[in-house]
């Protein structure tokens, strides 16, 4: 089955490519997970499968016992390109969507601490709820909104794309330089201080505050 997110407000739909993720993007995210910044940027892939639309229910993976929350700014790509120069990366971008890089927080710490890869604590089904596209035009500085994520009501996570340490520009011309970008791929942009776990029968609201919204469910493995 396509994968494919809506464009807000339309009845057209993007399909959804390759999801990139950047990790370690807010310093002060950094520090509450008592690691560095590293020169290069931290980056991770989930499978198009783990893509979970608005409305549509988080299954929390049996495997865990610490599923948690990470809010991002979600960029989706509506050009190929190779190289992208940062002065050109506006062009390469069709729209912006606010994300959930759901974590397997127990799963990545015995990983990083045996130097293994992410793929599990990253990539599980349901890792990539992500909202309906908000088109670029409405948008005028992606990096000057403000995301939040809410638990049950309450905020656990709100901060500016201001504090990004590599701001959107820069993000899509470095990746450009490793992965050649197509319509349809997702960009996630890393996520602010406050990430924390659910359980189940928790709501999660993602937003980009004044835009866009999206509201999941954690609900018992199918
Ligand atoms: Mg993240």
């Amino acid at each position: 089955m396509t994968k494919s997110l809506k464009i807000n407000n339309t009845t057209s739909e993007v399909a959804v490519g390759k999801i990139l993720c950047l990790g370690r993007n807010y310093a002060e995210h950094v520090k509450e997970m008592n690691v560095k910044v590293t020169e290069d940027p931290v980056i991770f892939l989930k499978p198009t499968s783990a893509l979970v639309r608005n409305g549509e229910p988080v299954f929390y993976p049996p495997i865990t016992q610490n599923l948690h929350h990470e809010v991002e700014l979600v960029l989706v790509i509506g050009r190929t390109g190779k190289n992208i120069p940062e002065s050109d990366a506006k062009n390469y971008i069709m729209g912006y969507a606010i994300g959930l890089d759901m974590t397997l927080r127990d799963i990545q710490s015995k990983a990083k601490k045996e130097g293994l890869p992410w793929t599990v604590a990253k990539g599980f089904d349901c890792s990539a709820p992500v909202s309906d596209i908000i088109p670029k035009e409405k948008i005028n500085d992606p990096d000057n909104l403000t995301i939040i994520c809410k638990v049950n009501g309450d905020v656990r996570q709100k901060s500016s794309t201001k504090n990004m340490i590599m701001p959107t520009d820069r993000i899509v011309s470095y990746i450009s330089s490793i992965f050649k970008l197509e319509p349809g791929d997702l960009i996630f942009t890393g996520t602010p201080e406050g990430v924390g776990p659910v359980k189940i029968g928790d709501i999660v609201e993602a937003e980009i505050a004044g835009y866009i919204k999206t509201t999941h469910r954690i609900m018992a493995s199918e």
